[in-house]
């Protein structure tokens, strides 16, 4: 009995090395979340998916009942547990963003420069378009509304205690429940609505590791879905995403009190000045870096792909140019959703993010501040960053790293120095919640002797759960207590009999 076990469970860890080996062409360091729609919805297509690179599968809950979420999720865990691989799951709540309504839910045809009323209810004027009070209690003339994405550009015109009157700068059809922005323009919304609670309500430890936050205004934003994530038992991490001016007014408190940062360039690119959205992008990943927090790059980065096999040569340099400012993360939207050739886009984004990491110069950025209770973990990284990458040394096979919490393997890995750390921890949550961060490959294992300054211990345990091959050398980066975080202080090097 006890060899039948032994048997599955090497030919499991045999299954598991094979698809980390061949997950897409080129083993990659950055990694790939993954929106999960109607296109990719089916247990053989998020196989596929993971096969082609995947590492986080994101569900954006502005569609979808918690119900339609969940059984979902329950099928990306069930493939992911089937193949032993990490794959975080995000769910994105909607946050305040402001979708508009139609009467009678039908498109509304626009003519350049015609007038339309934007109200609270269906007005007495031809053509309205429903928007809450608080849009136009923020709003003044000659300020802009924009509609899906900009496909509708407004010039306010006039203004009534229950209206705006915009001009169309553009002919378009506008449909029902499109994205309206407010370019520059706070509006007093709740940072989220009745549908976010509900997803809340519904998710559980182990079914969500990230959760994302739309529009955040401000750092009192993040703490507020702390709260309620504290409230329901929830340790899943927060992403917030920046994706308008006041966000960008308040980026380096955002980033001190979230866990990860999403650049959201959907409504970033319309919120500031499309020319400024490249600017924006290399600001906040360099801050990231600072503060190891993982960052994703997302939205519009394989576009044409919904409808066309091949990626835009424009693409494949926006894919390519986030792996040399330093993402953490790439991601793909309708691309994947709604998209003819989702598991082609992810492979797609695996081959331009493997290739380029290659040539991708190692990060110069000095630690911030730093907090006494983590200066070992400090010195630690620090020591790698100036001592290079020690897997490309003729020593070093592969460096392990253990981390209960992940704090370690961030901070290792935001020097951009070491493209792959095989990170322990046995933790699921940090186990799923690594697979998001770049160069990062998580193992979960319980430690059958948790004191690691047994380093013969250590090594046939690494050994044994095919972290290690024997004959490797491999760099250990541990703390002296197994599982007291911020306490990594040993470096040693072991080789595997
Ligand atoms: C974005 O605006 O880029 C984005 C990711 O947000 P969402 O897709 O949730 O609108």
């Amino acid at each position: 009995m006890l060899f039948t076990t032994n048997i599955i469970f090497h030919l499991r860890r045999t299954v598991k090395r094979w698809i980390m080996d061949t997950m897409s062409t080129h083993p990659k360091a950055t990694k790939i979340v993954a929106t999960i729609g109607p296109a990719t919805e089916s247990e053989t297509v998020i196989e596929q998916l993971i096969h082609a690179g995947m590492n986080v599968a994101r569900f954006n809950t502005k569609h979808g009942t918690p119900e339609w979420h969940r059984e979902r999720i329950l099928r990306v865990k069930s493939v992911a547990s089937r193949l032993d691989v990490p794959i975080a799951i995000l769910i994105d709540l909607q946050g305040p963003e402001i979708r508009i309504q139609t009467p009678g839910e039908q498109p509304i045809e626009i003519q350049e420069n015609e007038r339309v009323t934007f109200a609270t209810t269906q007005h007495t004027a031809e053509k309205t378009i429903i928007i809450p009070q608080a849009v136009i209690d923020a709003e003044v003339e000659g300020n802009t509304l924009i509609i899906d994405d900009g496909l509708g550009e407004f010039v306010i015109v006039g203004k009534n205690a229950d209206s705006l009157i915009a001009e169309a700068k553009n002919a378009c059809s506008i449909g029902h429940r499109k994205s309206l922005n407010t370019p520059g323009v706070v509006i007093n919304m709740p940072p989220l609505v009745e549908q976010d609670y509900m997803h809340l309500d519904a998710a559980t430890n182990d079914l969500v590791e990230y959760v994302g936050l739309s529009f955040v205004r401000n750092a009192q934003d993040v703490h507020n879905l702390r709260e309620e994530l504290n409230k329901r038992n929830l340790m899943a991490n927060i992403v917030a995403k920046i994706e308008n001016q006041s966000a960008l007014d308040h980026l380096n408190e955002i980033v001190l009190a979230t866990d990860v940062v999403m650049i959201a360039r959907g409504d970033l690119g319309v919120e500031v000045a499309f020319e400024e959205l490249i600017h924006w992008q290399k600001t906040i990943i360099k801050l990231c870096l600072e503060q190891a927090k993982p960052v994703i790059t997302a939205t519009q980065m394989l576009k044409s792909m919904v409808n066309f096999p091949y990626p835009s040569r424009a693409e494949v340099s926006d894919v390519a140019n986030a792996v040399y400012d330093g993402t953490d993360a790439v991601m793909l939207s309708e691309e994947t959703t709604i998209g003819k050739y989702p598991v082609k886009a992810v492979a797609a984004q695996a081959k331009i993010v493997a290739y380029n990491e290659q040539f991708a110069k190692p990060n110069t950025i000095e630690p911030p501040d730093i907090d006494a209770s983590q200066w070992l973990t400090h010195a630690v990284s620090l020591l790698l960053k100036t001592s290079g990458d020690p897997s490309k040394s003729l020593v070093i096979d592969r460096v392990v790293c253990f981390s209960e919490t992940g704090t370690t393997a961030k901070q290792l890995a935001r020097f951009r120095r070491i493209r792959r750390i095989d990170v322990v921890t046995d933790s699921q949550l940090t186990y799923h919640q690594l697979s998001l961060v770049y160069g990062i490959q998580p193992w979960i294992i319980s430690l059958e002797n948790e004191n690691l300054s047994d380093t013969q211990g250590v090594v046939a345990q690494l050994a044994t759960h095919g972290i290690a091959k024997s004959g490797e050398v491999v760099l250990l980066i541990h703390g002296s207590h197994w599982k007291q975080p911020n306490m990594t202080n040993v470096l040693k090097i072991v080789s595997i009999p």
